[in-house]
């Protein structure tokens, strides 16, 4: 039995696919919809749709408009710098603090082999190949959340890349234990990259 018409069940539907967003709250972002005009309405239709043509970026990972983001295609960044980070979102945490001005590369997540995240699912070949091919990079930067699933994975990383000679860092221990990368706030995480040490 249907309480309201179809339209607004499927727009509840389709909301409540969103992390933490649970049937109740899905159905109340629905009838706030109703009060946005057709033509904000459209536009919220166009720039979820929009979100269709994001790609990732083929050197590092993230996302992007074209087959290399911004970043990567920028010829300003300092090329000698790799900054490694869990997921996309960490980056723009990173470029909000505006201390960093090298690269990135995105691993897709951290080790948690209890949750099935192991190497072959995380982007660690293609970090491996990128590393290895390019000599320009002196420096890798290990921008984990200091939690168990993040020091597992600097510390499998740090294996992985020493064979190619490479100075390795991590971010100072500004950053609480057990904290987000997400969740730090731009001072802390600046402070935590400008006294990076040696992994
Ligand atoms: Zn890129």
């Amino acid at each position: 039995m249907r309480r309201f018409p179809t339209p607004i069940h499927n727009a509840a539907a389709a909301l409540g696919r969103l992390p933490g967003v649970g049937p109740k709250t899905a159905l109340r972002y629905a009838f706030a919809l109703l009060h946005f005009s057709k033509l904000e309405l459209a536009s919220i239709g166009r720039a979820i749709v929009d979100l269709g043509n994001i790609t990732l970026c083929q050197t590092c990972f993230t996302f992007a408009e074209k087959d290399l983001c911004e970043i990567c295609a920028d010829p300003n960044r300092d090329a000698t710098k790799l900054c490694i980070v869990a997921e996309a979102r960490d980056i723009s945490t990173i470029e909000a603090t505006s201390v960093y001005k090298g690269r990135y590369f995105v691993l897709g997540g951290t080790l948690n082999p209890i949750d099935g995240r192991t190497p072959e699912t995380l982007n660690v070949k293609a970090l491996l190949d990128l590393v290895k091919n390019s000599p320009s990079i002196t420096e890798c930067i290990l921008a984990f959340s200091p939690d168990v699933h993040g020091e597992t994975t600097i510390m499998y990383l740090q294996r992985q890349l020493s064979t190619f000679g490479k100075s390795m860092t991590r971010l100072a221990r500004g950053l609480p234990m057990g904290a987000d990368i997400e969740y730090a706030d731009e001072v802390t995480l600046a402070s935590a990259m400008t006294g990076r040490s040696k992994a």
